[in-house]
């Protein structure tokens, strides 16, 4: 059972903090986190799924954000809602986040610095579902880029494939990019800190030839690593020595969607 003293929490300000003050007082917990537990051991008392059309989670609390109600939208798919609850956490938990909050699959994805709570509150969920310790030294956690292993790893974490990609390129110290297609077109693009190259394809470009052909013979769930020029993918004019070729690997999902992972060996 999961025991929150929040009095301790009284002078934290970040994600981190919050994150790693819960498993400091819970140190026996794993994955999957017991989301739904944390949230009503911090003052949430009823969690609801409701089918909304223009919102993913809604937090409705006190003033005093002591206690608060979290409704989730049940149209989403179950790993979604996982996230959309630690969101709605995050904003009852963090100080300066409104006591009432209506927030959309936008907000979800959020990391624009012009939306710094709704980026505060994704930093929240990704950090509570995927806390940094746990996950690394996970069996599955892979030292270099693997598809496989992060299905396997996200599995465990109960968590989406994208949400569980997002999380290991945002602790990868090295450079990694993230392309996410649908049927060869581009649908989002994202770079780490440490990714210092312009990525050359576009929202709604096509995916460079060599891999939209290849897409095409591959079936769904399956993988295709191979070593490209650089130039194929990014943008080297200003660099100085930048590497020859890149690692890149695609993992081909349902109805069209890939996702690509790109970095330096
Ligand atoms: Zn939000």
């Amino acid at each position: 059972m999961v025991k929150l003293e929040l009095v301790e929490f009284a002078d934290f300000r970040s994600p981190p903090e919050f994150v790693s003050g819960i498993f400091r007082q819970n140190p026996d917990l794993g994955f999957p986190v017991p989301l739904e537990d944390i949230a009503r051991a911090a003052g949430i008392f009823k969690i609801r799924y409701e089918k909304f059309d223009a919102f993913e989670g809604v937090l409705r609390a006190n003033a005093e954000k002591s206690r608060g109600i979290i409704a989730i939208n049940s149209r989403s798919w179950p790993q979604r809602q996982r996230f959309t609850l630690g969101h709605e956490l995050g904003h009852f938990l963090l100080p300066k986040h409104n006591c009432f909050m209506e927030c959309s699959a936008n907000d979800m994805m959020s990391r624009l610095r012009l939306n710094p709570i709704e980026v505060e509150a994704n930093e929240f969920s990704a950090q509570l579902l995927m806390p940094e310790s746990l996950f690394t030294s996970h069996p599955d956690y892979p030292e270099s880029p693997d598809c496989m292993a992060l299905v396997s790893l996200a599995d465990c974490c109960d968590v989406s494939f994208k949400a569980c990609a997002y999380r290991y390129q945002d602790l990868f110290r090295h450079p990694l990019g993230l392309i996410f297609s649908q049927y060869g077109e581009v649908r989002s693009i994202r770079r780490n800190e440490a990714l210092g190259f312009w990525i050359k394809v576009g929202i709604n470009d096509a995916l460079p030839n060599h891999l939209g052909q290849k897409i095409q013979t591959m079936t769904a769930n399956s993988v295709y690593r191979q070593e490209s020029a650089t130039d194929l993918w990014f943008d080297t004019s200003r660099a100085t020595n930048p590497p020859d070729s890149v690692m890149e690997e695609t993992f081909l999902q349902e109805n069209g969607y890939a996702t690509t992972l790109l970095w330096f060996e």
